[in-house]
């Protein structure tokens, strides 16, 4: 049992089987289950067992555990809904979205006629910005890994 538990967390609820889900999978690093407000019929939640805020948080080997499982998980749900398309995501922080701060995967099944707003809008660099952000995130991520 993990001991990064949160009492007052649905997914670690759920992970402990103290609230049902309509579970797919189990694994010693996580569980996945349908999502309860699907955004269409197969949507997956893929939740680790641990209770970590959000994915920026999460150890590496947790998240590579959960990479794992993603390509088989899209493969089934594809299968068994006969969609198109899947969308992978993660919300992190209220601003993407995120309403349960347990992290998590959406596995989203998509049909070329589905009444999904997606995809998102996109923007244009201007000038020498592009190369700027590329320079700004390397640094900051060189900077983390030398933590
Ligand atoms: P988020 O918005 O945090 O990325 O995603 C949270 C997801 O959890 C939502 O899509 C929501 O429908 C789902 N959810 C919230 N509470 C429950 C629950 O008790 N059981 C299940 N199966 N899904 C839940
Ligand atoms: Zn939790």
């Amino acid at each position: 049992m993990s001991e990064r538990y949160d009492p007052h967390c649905v997914f670690c609820k759920i992970a402990r089987g103290a609230i049902p889900a309509e579970t797919i999978v189990e694994t010693s690093e996580a569980i996945v289950f349908l999502d309860i407000n699907p955004v269409n019929p197969g949507h997956l939640l893929v939740v680790p067992r641990e209770h970590h805020a959000h994915l920026c948080e999460l150890p590496a080997a947790i998240a590579a555990h959960v990479g794992g499982l993603l390509p088989g998980l899209c493969r089934a749900v594809q299968a068994a809904t006969g969609a198109d398309g899947v969308n992978v995501i993660v919300n992190i922080g209220a601003a993407a979205g995120q309403t349960i701060d347990h992290g998590h995967w959406h596995v989203i099944p998509r049909f070329h006629a589905d009444a999904v707003d997606w995809p998102w809008p996109h923007a244009e660099y201007l000038g020498d910005e592009r190369a700027q952000m590329r320079f700004r995130i390397e640094r900051e991520y060189k900077a983390m890994k030398a933590d």
